[in-house]
């Protein structure tokens, strides 16, 4: 069964990159009516942006996406995964600027309030979409890709000259609910250089290191109170990697694998998997399947402490 919110749920706070003060709600919708944006500050006929990785264009830090009025939202990784990783596959997101708020940098803040509200389940059948052969894409020394496999199955690694973040690998089955207690509360980070620069160029109006980004600075951790996990980072590139998986517009079963991945290369590997016609097929979920997608069975007992 697909599932919704049995009640409204509003957010506000800041845009981390436009620094925009935005209210967000999520409302529950209809079956098969997918993730759906509303840009409430535009006319009515221009309002809708579909969370579809087709929708999606090229933005350096974040994914944005795009209707054919030119309206966009950026920053919707991190609510995507707070959906897809609690099972709701029908919302409609009402938002009153062009970015989604970044609360704690985390998607912590999505999953309690969804818990929080209750999931329904809709008398809709699940469709996945299951990889039946690799596809890989590459930009530089990046890769993404994916491959068969009977859940989704996340594994990135990253590797940065800064001691304090190094090398991390990691691999979780998203199924039984890891999405929750392994992932979400893991916070998006940036490198002081990076912070510098982006302040120089009138970026990141929104970002107060600490409160919404970790901050790393060659072996010291610049923001106060430390790290969530000792491998945040990479734990925080696995949850973007599911929010930007989530675009497909059905769950995936398969493996990915990034490997200094960021948004627009989950993106192009998307785009090279919807291409090809014998890389996937769309399947019916019976109970079993249904049962090792990443929503199935979460509760607000699962989330860390932390958040
Ligand atoms: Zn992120």
């Amino acid at each position: 069964m697909q599932g919704t919110l049995k009640n409204p749920v509003r957010f506000s706070g800041v845009g981390l990159h436009s620094g925009a003060q935005t209210t967000l709600t999520v409302y529950p919708s209809p079956a098969d009516s997918g993730i759906v944006f509303h840009r409430m500050d535009v006319a009515r006929a221009h309002r809708a942006v579909p969370a579809r990785w087709d929708s999606v264009i090229s933005s350096p830090l974040c994914t944005r996406i795009v209707n054919d009025f030119e309206v966009s939202i950026s920053t919707v990784e991190h609510l995507m995964a707070a959906l897809v990783g609690c099972g709701i596959h029908n919302a409609r997101i009402d938002v009153t600027a062009g970015e989604v708020p970044i609360m704690d940098g985390s998607a912590s803040v999505f999953v309690r309030a969804f818990l929080n509200a209750g999931i329904v389940a809709q008398r809709a059948p699940v469709k996945a979409l299951r990889v039946l052969k690799p596809v890989e894409v590459r930009r530089g020394d990046a890769v993404a890709r994916i491959m068969p496999h009977k859940t989704l199955l996340i594994e990135f690694d990253i590797e940065f000259e800064d001691q304090a973040i190094g090398a991390q690998s990691k691999k979780l089955n998203m199924s039984n609910g890891s999405f929750v207690r392994e992932l979400c509360s893991s916070r998006t980070f940036c490198r002081q250089a990076d912070v510098d620069h982006m302040q120089a160029n009138g970026l990141a109006l929104g970002g107060s290191p600490g409160e919404n980004a970790v901050v790393f600075d060659g072996d010291k951790i610049v923001s106060p109170g430390g790290l969530r996990h000792a491998d945040e980072p990479v734990r925080h590139k696995m949850l973007d990697a599911l929010g930007d998986l989530g675009l497909a517009g059905v769950p995936i079963l398969g493996h990915y694998q990034g490997i200094r991945a960021g948004h627009a290369l989950t993106n192009d590997l998307l785009r090279a998997l919807f291409a090809d016609r014998e890389a996937f097929e769309i399947v019916e979920c019976d109970p079993k399947m249904l049962s090792l997608l990443p929503g199935a069975g979460v509760h607000l007992g699962e989330l860390p402490e932390v958040a």
